[in-house]
């Protein structure tokens, strides 16, 4: 029999499951979809085989098992179907694993049950990846179903960091503490920034900037996490898309009492409404840059409020570590957005801190350096790769079991 060495990761949220089937052999990525529109009239799965041409259908998903049967069948007409002795795990990301998940950890009933006692700190996702390891297992009862948790890397953050000073006892009850989010790719890219700097992780310390759709920043120590920018959700931090990031709680008070807004209208305003979104009409930061470029005035008030809450996280963390040895931008805005990078980074020669404007504008999907060689702090570009490390843990995971 031959050896199994893939991995099929599932990225389930509540309408969509994004899937990629790696082999751990050499991190190929023999397949890569995603299924989306689960439960409205018309759904859609777009499925990419490894060499080959795209393929996209539109049909109705009445729910998520349906959708990975969907996935299933393209994984088998390309002959990597689940079925295959080949395939050694699956991973899940699941995006709140409290306190309790502090590494990847081979789901069972009751891991499932601790997974779902969780969905009170994380109803939006929680559920949805339930969902998604119920039908995988389903799918393949024999095989190892791998929970790979987006809070994980954030549980050594210092309980006095970890900890909001309100009353102990309340917090306790209702868990409420700093959990951190995009815990993997935080963890994928300070392994890889000190990889970059041809360091072992444990010498070097990062500042992490993963600024996507939503964006957090982290301190990381010696390969070991010490603070992090979201909280007990990912709204706490930076500002993104959409998701305010830091406000006086005591807006939300007073929206409440003096706005007559109620707290779901709250909560959707500071979610889906505010960050970048709510600063100038638009959450892509391509779309702010051009318009910012154009002289528009509420985009160039955007750009600066999201770099300038990036400027404080970087003084802050810089305070944190004490020693700084990098700094990395990652994800969709940190990969491709140079003047995000160039401004975030402006004037802080004083700190080691500086950035080459030319190294700054290469375009590439390679980690590279983006600061002058003197420099105290480099300044990398360092792409992220959630689901390859999702696949890593969960195949080392299976492998020492
Ligand atoms: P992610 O959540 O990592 O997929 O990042 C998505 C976000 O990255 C988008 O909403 C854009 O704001 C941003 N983005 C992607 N490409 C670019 C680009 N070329 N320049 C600026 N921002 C970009």
């Amino acid at each position: 029999m031959s050896e199994a060495t893939r991995v099929l990761v599932l990225n389930a949220g509540s309408s969509s499951v994004k899937y990629q089937l790696i082999d751990m052999v050499d991190g190929e990525r023999l397949a890569a979809g995603l299924v989306e529109r689960i439960g409205e009239s018309e759904g859609r799965l777009v499925h990419s085989p490894h060499g080959g041409a795209r393929r996209e259908s539109a049909q109705a998903f009445p729910d998520h098992s349906s959708g990975l049967k969907a996935m299933a069948e393209e994984l088998a007409a390309d002959g990597v179907g689940l079925d295959s002795p080949e395939l050694a795990a699956i991973g899940h990301r699941v995006v709140h694993g409290g306190r309790r998940f502090t590494a990847p950890t081979v789901v069972t009933d009751e891991v499932l049950t601790e997974i779902r006692r969780l969905v009170p700190v994380a109803p939006l996702h929680n559920p949805a990846n339930i969902i998604g390891i119920e039908v995988a297992r389903a799918l393949r009862p024999d095989l190892p179903q791998v929970a790979v948790f987006d809070t994980a890397f954030h549980t050594t953050v210092p309980e006095f960091a970890a900890r909001y000073a309100i009353d102990r006892t309340v917090a306790d009850e209702h868990r409420v503490r700093r959990y951190g989010f995009h815990g993997t790719s935080h963890q994928y890219v300070s392994r890889a920034t000190a990889q970059l700097l041809g360091k072992d992780p444990a010498e070097v310390n990062v500042i992490v900037l993963h600024l996507g759709n939503g964006a957090s920043a982290s301190a990381v120590a010696g390969g070991v996490c010490v603070d992090t920018s979201m909280g007990l959700t990912p709204l706490e931090g930076l500002v993104m898309g959409t998701r305010s990031g830091d406000v006086d709680p005591g807006v939300i008070f007073h929206l409440h009492r003096v706005g007559g807004l109620s707290v779901d209208e709250i909560d959707d305003l500071l979610n889906r409404r505010s960050g970048l979104l709510g600063l100038c009409g638009d959450n892509d930061m391509r779309e702010v840059l051009r318009r910012a470029g154009e002289g528009d005035a509420d985009a160039e008030l955007a750009f600066q409020a999201y770099v300038h809450r990036l400027r404080k996280y970087i003084g802050a963390y810089y305070a944190v570590l004490g020693r700084v040895d990098a700094i990395a931008f990652t994800a969709g805005v940190g990969e491709n957005a140079a003047p995000v990078r160039e401004a975030a980074t402006a004037e802080l020669e004083s700190l080691g801190i500086a950035v080459d404007p030319e190294l700054n504008s290469v375009r590439s999907g390679e980690a590279r350096v983006i600061s002058p060689a003197y420099a105290r702090v480099t300044v990398a570009v360092v792409p992220t790769d959630e689901e390859l490390e999702i696949a890593q843990q969960a195949f080392a995971l299976v492998r020492r079991s």
